[in-house]
Parts: structure tokens; C-alpha cells; sequence
């Protein structure tokens, strides 16, 4: 099988230093030398002669024929070419191998094709020399595998010495022939033999000369081996052939060069006709036909040579479609590798970009990236193709595919990588643009609408990430597509709409809480003030007779509490809803502030009944009852008077306020308020967020090992004992005053 790694060589091209290259190759190029060795260098050689670029649109010609038959004298009237020439006086042969050089000539006004190369194959006639059959044998294979035009060079007395060293070298191209291209007959190349007669003496007609070895040639193929199936093939099955004569370059210099003139505008293009295959007879023909063409890129000759020389140098059966396909696998890695060169400036700064941010926690996104991401990927693909294309279509498809997949690999990561920043920031602008207008909403004390809020800002963010998305579409990317990212980006939106939705409802909780205690503070203070009043009833505790300020308190306190709370329940629920908090979070939020507003209650309560407050209430209420009489007259105490009744009867009724303000009981049920109930059981969506800064309350919350009984117990008994002395005190202290006032108002 064929060696890749020969092919695997060669891979640049250098351009630098191409003036001094120039001259450097000013003889042309040795392609294989004497001794095998194929010139590592002929890509530069390429290169500098401008041809890496032509594609398909170059020639390649090889000249053979026996030593000193003036074959580079030719070649050089002919390209203008500087191939070493055996010089008259020493007639020793010059040096072997093969040589290639391009046509110097081109650009003249004699309409010679572009970029052909001359290979001037050297000492092949070994046979005459008896030597070395072996390089003819190589060098004809060589030339077979690589040059569309084989230019045969032969004396005119050679012609029809059938058994002369030209015949053995004929032979040698037939065999070889077959053994290359015969197998795969259907998509063999033909190939031109050119026959040039040197000094043509004019007395037999070109006609005759022509005749003979045509004759000759049928003959030698007839006695070639031929694979099976193929022993009625005809020669002209694979090769055309062109005969042209010159006249004796010595004897007759000038139409010698004249002919040569004529000879060189026959290297022109020409186009196929298919009732002109077989014999170009016609002396003015164009010698480059398509058919001829070998189809290998001029920026693939120098490593496709080099890899053919490989097989052939080694004895290994050259298989040119092998070849070919190794070829377009090398010369197709080795365009990607070119062709990723300028994808790897655009793209790799972005991607660096995205790496560094992305280390730093911040992924932004890159503005333009679908531009640079598009320009790209067509520019990479489109220089793939206009290199890669040329070579074997199966491997360059697959290399093709090869390249998409690595350069949509990197793209789609970076697409990927935007999207997910454009998500990233996308949510966090959307959760402080929210949180800003509520902001400045509440500044603005004017009340704001949350849930309309929350649409715009949604609207917005939405809006964002798509045209965010669709500017980095990159075209004929069917990976390219955000519909999930953003069902995804859709559905943080709502997460966190939701938890936004939920901060809001706690700040209106706290407000409406916030407007439950100042309402308790006046109407609960209110209510516990109307116990420092003690006239309207004054005296008769024992007939029950007591004012409804004392008798009623709690019933009057639990009325006002339930209908405060009902009311800022009310408030809670409408605003709740009008930006679309769900049934459930209402309900929590409900059931939070009938607590919280119990917690509020419970404390204004425990202000009022702390020991200053109560104790000033206790003596104005007894002060009431003590010195003013039924119609609210204030008492002059006389002696006669029954202060010691009067302040008796005031004494025991305040007294017996202690233990009604020391419990929070309804009058009716002498019970506690159902608060339990009207708390009510807590709702099945409660979290425990929603629970954290909830205090315990005794009878509702059983676990708290605390009883209604005692969350109602406003005053313990033993402060209320300690009440009872202190209030004594004072009361003492304004009966012993009445006393006073009422013997020094006698005295006076
Ligand atoms: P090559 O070995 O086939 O490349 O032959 P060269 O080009 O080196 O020429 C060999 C010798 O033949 C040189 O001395 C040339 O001057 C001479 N020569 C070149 N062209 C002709 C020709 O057309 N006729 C004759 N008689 N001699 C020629
Ligand atoms: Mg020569």
C-alpha cells in the first residue's frame, strides 16, 4: 500500500527571499536527481514561479529521447528555458535525473497557454549505453503520472529502426501505461505523444516519416502484454499523437528557429473534440486538451509528485487513485490548518474574552459577535472550498464536514456562552429595574403599580434577550436556534417576578401592620383611658351597676381590635390582588397579619397595664368615685361627712377593676376571646420563611406548651397583689388629705 507520510512533507511554501530564490533557480529545478532523490524543495520552486496558486490552470510537458538528441536545446528555443545543454566540443553527458522548469516565454504575443512546466527527463537511454533500464522505466512512470504532454524526441535516421533504443524507451511508456491507468480505464487520462524529428533532411515527406512509425508503434503494441480482457485495445484507446518535423539547427539555423517559432504556438489550450481524438495530424493544432489534464492542483503537484516518486522509487505498485486520495487528505488538513489561521484571529479573542469573564464571575456580552461570528464561519468555509474543492470529492466532503464540525464546535460554545450572559444580565436588569421603579414609586408617595410594573419590565427583558439572541443567528447554522433558552429565560423571569412579588407583599404587609398599630395605639389607648374615669356609676360594685367603660372594656377592646384588623385585611387583599398575588400567598399573608396584629394589640395592652400607667388610672378612677358626688359635683368634705363610708364604697369598687383588667375575657362567656379561631389554622402553602419571625402564641399555637388562659392573663396575680398594695396606699393617701381638708375647713 502507498506510504502517506511521504505526502506528509513539503507542507510550505516558502515565499520569503523569492528574488534570491529566483536566481537560485534560474536553471529551473533538479526534480529527482542521480542518484533517486526527489528535491524537497519544488514547492518552493512552485511558489516562487507563482504557480501554488493556478489551481487546475497550468500544463505539465516531459521530453524524452535518447542522450544528446538536442532535446534541452529544443526545450530551450522552445520555453526560453536554460536547461544544461552538452556542449559541442566536449559531447559528454550532462547530468542525469529530471529537471523542471517553466516557460520563460509565456506573456509573448504567441498565445502560448499559461503556467507550463517543462520536465526535461534525462539519460534515458540507458539501454543503449547498456545501463540503468531501470531509471528509464521510473522516470517513464513518473512522467506518465504527472505530464499530459510526452514530447518524444528522435533523429530522422531513427525512424524505422525498429529495433533502436527508442522503440525499447516506447515500449517501456506503453507497459507502464497500462499498468497505470488501464485498470481504472473509465476515468484514465489520455496522453499526448508528441513526436519532434530533429534534422529533417526534407527528403522523405513528414507523411512518410509518420506513416512508418505509426506502423511502427502498432507493431510494438501488439507485442506488449496486456491485461486480460484487453488484447483487442488499441493504442489510439490511450493515446493521441502528434508529429511535427524540425530541420538541422546546424546546417540550417534559421528555419531551424523559424520552425521552432511555428512549433511553440501549437502550446496553446484546446478544447475537446471528439471527432479529433486518435491522430492530430494537423500542423497547427493545439497540444493541450482537458483530456490530458492529470487534475491535480498546482498547489498539490509538489507533494503528489513527491508522494507518486515514493511509490515508484520504492517498487511499490503505484496506484494513482490512492495517491490522489492521500493527497486531497493532506492537502485538505493542511487548508483547514491554513484556512483556520485568520477563523483563529476573529474568534479566539472572543473566546478569551468569555473565558477571562467568565473566571471573573461577570459574563458579558460581546456586541457584534454575530457579525464577527458570521463573517467567520463564510469566509473560513468559502476559503476551504476554493482550495479544497479541487482535490478528490469524497475527501474533501468529508474534510469539509470535518472543518464545520470543529468550527461550529467553537462557534456554538460561544453562541452558547452569549445567550446564557445575555440570560445572566438580562434577569439581573430586569430584578433591579423592578426594584428601582418600586423604589422610586414609593419616594414618590404616590402609590405605584406593582404588577404593571413587573409587565413592562418582563415586556422589556424579553424584548432584550430576543434581539440579543437573534443578532448572534449565524447563517446556515442549524444549531443556531435559542427557542429553549428562551422558554428558559422566560421561566427565570417568572421566578423571580415571583420573588419579587413576594417582597412586595411583605412590604405591604408591613404597612398595613404598620397601620394596624397606630390605629390600636388611639382607640385601645382610648378605651384604657376611659378607666381612669369612674364617675356614671359610681358606688354600688355589689348591685353591679359598674360603668360600661369598666364593665365593657375587653368586649369594646376585642371589637375594635377585630374590626380594625378586618379592615386592614381588607386593604391587604385588594392590593395583593391587584398585582396578581395567588390565592394562596393572599391567604398566608392574611393569616400573618391577624398574628402580627395580635402581637401589636398584645403589646399595647402590656403598655397599658404596666404598673406607672395602670396605678394612675386606678387612683383617678378611684379619685372619681371618691370626690365627686352622683351628679359629678365635686365633694366639699365636711366633718359631718361619711368620708370614711364614702371612701370605703370608691376603695373596694376601683379595687375590683384589678382583676378585670388582669384578664382578657368577653362579658358574655366570662371567656377569653375565641383568638385561637379567629386566627384561624395556618394555611397549607405556609414555608417556613413565612414563619421565622412569627412570636408564639399561647392556645394557637399548642406546641408552646402556653394556654390561652395564660396568653389572655394580662397583670399575674402577683403584681396584681402588689397592684392592690400600692393602690391602697394612694388611696390612703387621699382619704387621709379628705380628712385633712374637711377638720381645717371647720378650724377656718
Ligand atoms: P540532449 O542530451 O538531448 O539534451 O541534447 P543537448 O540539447 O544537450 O544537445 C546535444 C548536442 O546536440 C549539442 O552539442 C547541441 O549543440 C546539438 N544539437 C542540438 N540541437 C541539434 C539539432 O537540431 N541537430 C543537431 N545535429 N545537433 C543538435
Ligand atoms: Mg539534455
Amino acid at each position: 500500500h502507498p506510504s502517506a507520510p511521504s505526502l506528509m512533507m513539503n507542507a510550505h511554501f516558502a515565499s520569503v527571499g523569492e528574488d534570491a530564490s529566483r536566481e537560485e533557480y534560474e536553471h529551473g529545478i533538479q526534480v529527482i536527481d542521480e542518484d533517486k532523490l526527489f528535491n524537497q524543495n519544488l514547492g518552493t520552486y512552485l511558489s516562487v514561479e507563482k504557480i501554488i496558486p493556478a489551481g487546475f490552470n497550468y500544463h505539465l510537458i516531459s521530453v524524452f529521447g535518447s542522450q544528446s538528441t538536442g532535446k534541452s536545446t529544443l526545450l530551450n528555443y522552445l520555453f526560453g528555458t536554460q536547461f544544461g545543454v552538452m556542449s559541442e566540443q566536449e559531447r559528454r553527458q550532462t547530468t542525469k535525473g529530471i529537471w523542471m522548469s517553466k516557460n520563460k516565454r509565456e506573456g509573448s504575443d504567441r498565445g502560448m497557454a499559461e503556467n507550463i512546466l517543462v520536465m526535461d527527463v534525462e539519460g534515458t537511454d540507458g539501454r543503449e549505453r547498456g545501463e540503468d533500464q531501470d531509471f528509464e522505466r521510473k522516470s517513464a512512470l513518473f512522467a506518465l503520472a504527472t505530464s499530459e504532454v510526452l514530447i518524444v524526441n528522435i533523429w530522422e535516421h531513427q525512424v524505422g529502426l525498429y529495433q533502436g533504443a527508442n522503440m525499447g524507451l516506447l515500449k517501456t511508456v506503453f507497459e507502464v501505461n497500462l499498468q497505470l491507468f488501464v485498470k481504472d480505464s473509465k476515468t484514465s487520462p489520455r496522453s499526448l505523444l508528441f513526436f519532434v524529428i530533429r534534422d529533417h533532411i526534407g527528403t522523405t515527406p513528414l507523411a512518410n516519416l509518420q506513416n512508418t512509425l505509426v506502423q511502427d508503434l502498432n507493431k510494438l503494441w501488439s507485442t506488449i502484454s496486456k491485461p486480460n480482457g484487453l488484447d483487442q485495445s488499441r493504442i489510439e484507446d490511450y493515446f493521441d499523437f502528434a508529429f511535427v518535423a524540425l530541420p538541422h539547427k546546424i546546417l540550417q539555423p534559421e528555419k531551424f528557429e523559424q520552425e521552432v517559432e511555428k512549433l511553440s504556438t501549437r502550446f496553446r489550450e484546446g478544447y475537446n473534440d471528439p471527432k479529433k481524438s486518435g491522430l492530430i495530424d494537423e500542423s497547427s493544432l493545439p497540444v493541450f486538451l482537458p483530456q490530458y489534464h492529470r487534475r491535480i492542483p498546482a498547489d498539490g503537484f509538489a507533494p503528489y509528485a513527491e508522494g507518486v516518486w515514493d511509490q515508484i522509487v520504492n517498487n511499490k505498485d503505484l496506484d494513482l487513485p490512492t495517491q490522489q486520495e492521500l493527497l486531497a487528505q493532506f492537502r485538505c488538513d493542511e487548508i483547514s490548518r491554513e484556512v483556520l489561521i485568520a477563523f483563529d484571529e476573529k474568534i479566539t479573542p472572543l473566546e478569551d474574552k468569555q473565558a477571562d469573564d467568565a473566571r471573573a464571575g461577570k459574563p458579558a456580552v460581546i456586541p457584534d459577535l454575530g457579525t464577527a461570528m458570521n463573517a467567520a464561519r463564510s469566509k473560513i468555509l468559502k476559503d476551504f472550498e476554493t482550495n479544497a474543492s479541487r482535490y478528490h470529492k469524497g475527501v474533501y466532503q468529508r474534510k469539509k464536514a470535518e472543518l464545520e464540525s470543529k468550527v461550529d464546535g467553537r462557534l456554538k460554545a460561544l453562541f452558547q456562552k452569549q445567550l446564557s450572559a445575555a440570560h445572566k444580565s438580562g434577569v439581573e436588569t430586569f430584578s433591579n429595574a423592578v426594584s428601582g421603579a418600586v423604589k422610586s414609586g414609593q419616594k414618590k408617595g404616590a402609590s405605584y403599580d406593582f404588577a404593571q410594573i413587573v409587565e413592562s419590565e418582563k415586556k422589556k427583558a424579553l424584548e432584550k434577550f430576543e434581539a440579543e439572541a437573534q443578532a448572534i443567528v449565524v447563517e446556515g447554522a442549524p444549531w443556531s436556534t435559542f427557542q429553549h433558552e428562551i422558554s428558559l429565560y422566560k421561566k427565570e423571569l417568572d421566578e423571580v417576578s415571583g420573588r419579587l412579588r413576594k417582597e412586595e407583599m411583605r412590604r405591604l404587609a408591613t404597612r398595613v401592620e404598620r397601620w394596624v398599630r397606630s390605629r390600636l395605639d388611639e382607640s385601645i389607648g382610648l378605651e384604657f383611658n376611659k378607666l381612669g374615669s369612674g364617675r356614671g356609676g359610681s358606688g354600688a360594685p355589689e348591685h353591679g351597676d359598674r360603668p360600661a367603660s369598666e364593665k365593657d372594656l375587653w368586649d369594646r377592646v376585642w371589637t375594635i381590635f377585630t374590626e380594625t384588623v378586618q379592615d386592614a385585611e381588607r386593604r391587604f387583599t385588594d392590593r395583593a390582588q391587584s398585582f396578581d398575588a395567588s390565592t394562596d400567598e393572599v391567604e398566608v399573608g392574611l393569616w400573618r397579619l391577624r398574628r402580627k396584629s395580635w402581637g401589636v394589640l398584645r403589646a399595647k395592652i402590656d403598655e397599658e397595664v404596666m404598673e406607672g400607667n395602670i396605678l394612675l388610672k386606678l387612683r383617678e378612677n378611684f379619685e372619681d368615685k371618691f370626690r365627686y358626688d352622683e351628679h359629678g359635683v365635686p365633694r366639699i368634705w365636711r366633718p359631718t361627712d361619711d368620708i370614711e363610708g364614702l371612701y370605703t364604697k370608691a376603695r373596694e369598687s376601683t379595687i375590683t377593676l384589678i382583676p378585670l383588667v388582669s384578664r382578657f375575657k368577653l362579658s358574655k362567656t366570662s371567656a377569653p376571646p375565641p383568638l385561637d379561631a379567629w386566627i384561624g389554622e395556618a394555611p397549607a402553602s405556609v414555608s417556613p420563611a413565612d414563619e421565622e419571625d412569627l412570636s408564639p402564641i399561647g392556645g394557637v399555637d399548642d406546641d408552646e406548651g402556653k394556654s390561652l388562659e395564660e396568653e389572655m392573663t394580662t397583670i399575674s396575680d402577683a403584681k396584681q397583689a402588689d397592684l392592690l398594695v400600692r393602690f391602697k396606699k394612694t388611696a390612703d393617701g387621699v382619704y387621709v388629705e379628705a380628712k385633712r381638708s374637711a377638720i381645717g375647713g371647720m378650724t377656718q
